[in-house]
């Protein structure tokens, strides 16, 4: 069974690639989503976070998101100490879905930092969706309603897609001239036929 992950930077369209995926019956982790669930949930990750952030970290034993993405975001250590507390729960998690999962000839795993990580070694090939800036910014604003600044703040925290590009197997291009579901098509047959 092949491991394929899809990454890309904030807004790129990696959540409605992996939609099209599942339209075609390929099972997809979520580990962003997944590893929400993980910290509301697990009673480990929970006190390894508060040692670290203390006690704010949770509000009526509710996870603060907010609390930790104002720190993580100012700090790149303290994201790295949360990802190392995070990190490896996602991990073990996604290999108990790839086992639940390994008839198939494929299943993806969505994940916004999938290149920068240890994680890329839990994956056989990389997809990065690739979506130009502005498309980006425009996505995410009407979304969300974030100003340009912070988006191109969250932006600049990711790594350059330069970078992304250097290393990853196969682009899929979101720039709505680019067919989507074509570009997907033709890699679940890759996977499918082989
Ligand atoms: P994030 O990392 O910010 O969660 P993402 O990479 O998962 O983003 P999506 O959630 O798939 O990106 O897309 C961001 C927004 O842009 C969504 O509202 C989505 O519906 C929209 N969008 C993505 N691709 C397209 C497209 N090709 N045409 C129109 N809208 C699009």
């Amino acid at each position: 069974m092949i491991r394929l992950g899809v990454t890309g930077g904030i807004g790129s369209g990696k959540t409605t690639v992996c939609a099209i995926f599942e339209h075609l019956g390929v099972p997809v982790y979520y580990a962003d989503i997944r590893a929400k669930q993980l910290v509301d949930q697990d009673p480990e990750i929970k006190q390894a976070i508060i040692n670290e952030f203390g006690q704010e970290s949770f509000k009526n034993n509710i996870y603060n998101r907010s609390f930790i993405a104002s720190i993580v975001f100012n700090d790149r250590s303290k994201l790295e100490k949360l990802n190392d507390i995070i990190h490896p729960a996602v991990l073990n998690d996604w290999n108990k879905f790839c086992q639940q999962h390994s008839q198939l000839p494929y299943v993806v795993k969505e994940a916004a930092i999938m290149l920068e990580t240890d994680s890329k070694n839990s994956i056989d090939e990389i997809a990065l969706v690739f979506a130009p800036l502005d498309l980006r910014i425009k996505r995410v604003s009407s979304r969300d309603g974030s100003t340009e600044a912070e988006i191109m703040a969250r932006i600049n925290a990711q790594m350059p897609e330069e970078e992304k590009l250097k290393l990853a197997d196969y682009v899929i291009i979101n720039d709505e001239k680019n067919s989507l579901i074509e570009q997907v098509m033709s890699l679940h047959h890759k996977f499918v036929d082989q």
